[in-house]
């Protein structure tokens, strides 16, 4: 535990490449959507994915990964990941019940969320993704701390109210010397049975918050009935099938990589070997 006001110095976990936050300025906005999505994104290209929900507020992965009746093996103080969708996760959830709403303070969440991290048997990996809490509180931002980050995904509607939430989640980053990869812009807009788009938020809202503030964006993901559909039944793969949602999280998967490759030229590209 590092002492009063000083930052956690952030530990490698040996074998993985890269460690990837996906953050939000508040929750509901789709930031483990977006998290899930990349990560099988990646995977779906080759890559040797990890994903680890940290979001202690509200975890979602295990419905949307499917592994509600799922039970983690352990061995000694080795924990070993879930194997599934092409992917190896683990979830903060495995320490909270169901129903039972945990008061976590600060230290109690860094303390379980590096023990998590650093006892799950990752083997090698390209990328480990990192869904955080939302905000920019103590919690979210101890944890961007832990790990040494490669750096963070910002998820943001299109509303103005929510680009001044991922306004602060970008300025928290950068302050903690993060490098923000880029913004998502979620819930973008609707294309209907009649195949006519519906600008229901105010489409490109997020585009343009991204650009004033000097912030690659990675592209846009629609509203679309499917796609929480397969999220709340665990089954992110089903995405892929569907043209629209493809095409959406494959760009923002491939946006992602070319980032890391503009930004970390002396370090390993996100890109399979
Ligand atoms: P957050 O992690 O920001 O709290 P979630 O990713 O858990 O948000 O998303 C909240 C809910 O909204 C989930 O039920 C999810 O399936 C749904 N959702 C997220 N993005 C979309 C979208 N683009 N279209 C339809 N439903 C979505």
């Amino acid at each position: 535990m590092p002492a009063p006001n000083q930052p956690p110095q952030p530990q490698a976990i040996p074998g993985v490449k890269h460690i990837i936050a996906v953050g939000a300025g508040k929750g509901g906005v789709g930031k483990s959507t977006i998290a899930v999505n990349l990560a099988v994104a990646l995977a779906r290209k080759g890559l040797r994915m990890g994903l680890l929900d940290g979001d202690i507020y509200g975890p979602s992965l295990p419905t949307m990964l499917g592994l509600h009746d799922a039970t983690p093996h352990s061995h000694e103080h080795t924990i070993y990941p879930f194997e599934i969708h092409g992917l190896k996760a683990m979830t903060i959830g495995v320490l909270v019940e169901d129903d039972k709403p945990l008061i976590w303070r600060g230290p109690m969440a860094h303390s379980a969320f590096q023990q998590l991290v650093t006892q799950t048997a990752w083997g090698e990996l390209d990328c480990l993704i990192i869904d955080l809490p939302p905000g920019t509180g103590d919690v979210p931002l101890t944890m961007s701390q832990i790990l040494p980050l490669t750096g963070a995904v910002i998820v943001c509607t299109p509303q103005k109210v929510a680009q001044d939430d991922a306004r602060r989640a970008l300025a928290m980053f950068r302050q903690l010397g993060i490098e923000v990869l880029g913004i998502v812009e979620n819930m973008s807009y609707f294309i209907g049975d009649d195949g006519k788009e519906y600008d229901l938020f105010g489409k490109g809202g997020a585009e343009m918050m991204a650009r004033s503030l000097g912030s690659p964006f990675l592209g846009s993901v629609p509203i679309n009935t499917a796609l929480r559909r397969n999220c709340d039944g665990g089954n992110p793969g089903a995405n892929f099938h569907d043209p629209q949602l493809a095409e959406a999280f494959n760009h923002v998967a491939q946006q992602v990589q070319q980032q890391v490759a503009v930004l970390k030229l002396d370090q390993p590209e996100l890109t399979v070997h």
